[in-house]
């Protein structure tokens, strides 16, 4: 299948610095790709790249099979068909919501004009708000706003720049389920740039994990979570503690906890160090488990309670329970330790 957006080996420098290296990827049509990683990793570089912002210093991107950015040559972002949604929304104040939405139709006729404003206002729930000025509307209105105005003229590509950040944190993982809802039913085809796991994972289909300029990992958000293909990755996605551990066998490691057989192998030297990944979902509560954790720490997170134990060697571990089970700071609780999978890094 031809993709739409084919990303290949681009090179980003400001000045002389290098901010983006080595990056590639390919998105097809309808399916919705999320960029996450820390402050400063080049994520916002790689989409102005992709929007024809910044330009590219080696490799190229094509849009549909063309080539849009390559060294000494990038199309405007005008003529890239693009669609941009920002986080601080970027609306025409001066505009009313219908101005706004159709802002991008006006090489439309008035009729068809008018008609693609209502179906776009009525996906995004806002039917009623068609005379209404940006400064009437709360920010979650107008982020949607922002979208319905992106997607209004079917651009091949939407691409969204942290577009959660204004909006708090329960309104943040409304409007994020909410957002790939509206992009699916359109079957647009998007690229979401984020610092929030929860954001991406709520999204996208799949995820390019960024460090220092590099997507280390292209992925679904369970690959990410359950394996892991370096140590960056293991640590910035979900929660979890590293063990020290000593490999016995390639399937085998020895741990604090015990020996640890697993359904990976690794071809390192026996009695390489290793670093185990240790999941809140592999320690299990358990009366008769064989581990006692003393409660450290609790934080409540509604269905479930997030527990730090500390066990006798004094390893501190991460535990999920279902929330009626309500244990206090101190109180000694007894647990299995039950990896699904064994994922390690060599120290
Ligand atoms: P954030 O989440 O903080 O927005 P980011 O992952 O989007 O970060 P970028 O904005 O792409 O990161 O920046 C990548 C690197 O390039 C950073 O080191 C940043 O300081 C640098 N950089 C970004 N914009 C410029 C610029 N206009 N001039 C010089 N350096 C820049």
């Amino acid at each position: 299948m031809q993709p739409v957006l084919d990303v290949k080996n681009i090179e980003c420098r400001y000045q002389q610095r290098v901010a983006v290296h080595d990056v590639s990827l390919r998105i097809n049509d309808g399916d919705l790709f999320s960029l996450l990683g820390p402050s400063g990793c080049g994520k916002t570089t790689v989409l102005r790249a992709i929007a024809g912002f910044e330009s590219v210093s080696s490799g190229n991107i094509s849009l549909r099979n063309e080539i849009v950015s390559k060294a000494g040559f990038t199309k405007p972002p005008e003529n890239r068909h693009i669609g941009m949604v920002f986080q601080d929304y970027a609306l025409f104040p001066h505009m009313d919501v219908q101005d706004n939405v159709g802002f991008g139709l006006r090489h439309l006729s008035a009729k068809d004009r008018n008609q693609r404003i209502k179906d776009i206002l009525k996906i995004v729930d806002l039917s009623d708000y068609t005379d209404r000025y940006v400064h009437e509307l709360s920010g979650g209105q107008q982020q949607r706003i922002a979208l319905a105005r992106a997607l209004a003229p079917k651009p091949d590509l939407v691409l969204m720049d942290e577009p959660f950040s204004n909006l708090d944190v329960e309104m943040r993982e409304y409007l994020s389920q909410e957002v790939r809802q509206i992009l699916k039913s359109q079957g647009a085809t998007g690229i979401l740039v984020t610092h929030d796991q929860l954001e991406a994972f709520a999204v996208a289909d799949h995820i390019g994990v960024m460090d220092k300029g590099e997507i280390v990992q292209n992925d679904t958000a369970y690959n990410l979570y359950h394996s892991p293909n370096n140590y960056f990755v293991a640590d910035f996605i979900g929660q979890g503690v590293f063990l020290e551990g000593t490999l016995l066998a390639p399937d085998k490691i020895e741990t604090p906890l015990g020996i640890i057989a697993g359904d990976r192998a690794y071809d390192w030297p026996r009695g390489s160090k290793v670093k185990l990944l240790i999941r809140p979902d592999d320690i299990v509560h358990d009366e008769q488990g064989n581990l006692v954790g003393e409660v450290c720490n609790k934080a409540f997170k509604g269905a479930e309670i997030l527990y730090t134990l500390r066990l006798s060697s004094g390893i501190e571990v991460l535990s999920l329970f279902p929330s009626h089970h309500n244990y206090e700071l101190k109180e000694r609780v007894k647990i299995n330790f039950a990896p699904d999978h064994m994922v390690a890094f060599k120290v």
